[in-house]
Order: C-alpha cells, then structure tokens, then sequence
C-alpha cells in the first residue's frame, strides 16, 4: 500500500500513524511485521511523540547538526544537509504487529520527516503476516 503526504516547509515532521494502522485494519493482519519506507533521500522516518514542543526540539537540532557546514554537493542543488540528515535518521522502520495492531509506545509515533523543499511524498506501508 502506498500513501501521498504533502509537505508544506522545508524541515517538517508530521505525523501519518493513523494513515499506517489503517493500512492494518485493511488487510486485516493479526500478526506480522509492518515495513513504513519512503522512496526519498531527502526524506526519513521517525518514531517519536507528536508534541509540538519535541518536534521544534528535533527540527532545532537536525538544523544544528548541518549549519555552517561547506557541503561539496551543494554546488549541485544545494541539499546536502537534506540527503545527510535524511540518512542519518533512516529512511523507513520496521515495527512489530500483535493481535492487529501495531507494537509502539504510548509515546512512539510515526512521523515523516521532510528535510527538502516541500513537496508530496511517497510512503510505502508493506505488511508482512507471520
Ligand atoms: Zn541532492
């Protein structure tokens, strides 16, 4: 199953949890594993809490961690950062399901990342039954 999100700002986190346990409820798995990629390498996913506070706390240290940085593929399209942070956070996860529902914590969501300009991203849900 793939799903569209659109993204309106260039570093942005939102959340698509819902999006993916309705992929679950569709294909009615009991137990299995749930694979959420995204065919981006300016983009990444992450399991974290959706609260505005945290979010503005990872989108200030994902920043940080590539200002004033003289990337050499800038002189391309100037998105190094995008590509690096987008790697350094992992471009898909991989959660456990049991008794139909997704394995995660009270506070563990599931959120794209956009790192580049915004635009519509593509998210691939694949469920594997075990
Ligand atoms: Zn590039």
């Amino acid at each position: 199953m793939e799903i569209s999100v659109s993204t309106q700002n260039r570093y942005q986190l939102i959340d698509i949890t819902d999006q993916v346990e309705q992929v679950l409820v569709k294909e009615k798995v009991k137990s299995g594993l749930c694979l959420v990629f995204v065919p981006h390498s300016t983009a990444a996913i992450l399991l974290t809490e959706n609260e505005s506070g945290l979010k503005n706390d990872w989108l200030k240290i994902l920043k940080k961690l590539v200002k004033d940085e003289q990337f050499e593929h800038n002189r391309i399209d100037g998105n190094a950062d995008s590509h690096i942070l987008s790697g350094l956070l992992g471009q898909g996860k991989v959660l456990p399901i049991e008794n139909g529902k997704l394995v995660r914590g009270t506070w563990q969501q599931i959120l794209l990342v956009e790192l580049d300009d915004p635009r519509t991203r593509r998210v691939f849900i694949k469920v594997i039954k075990t």
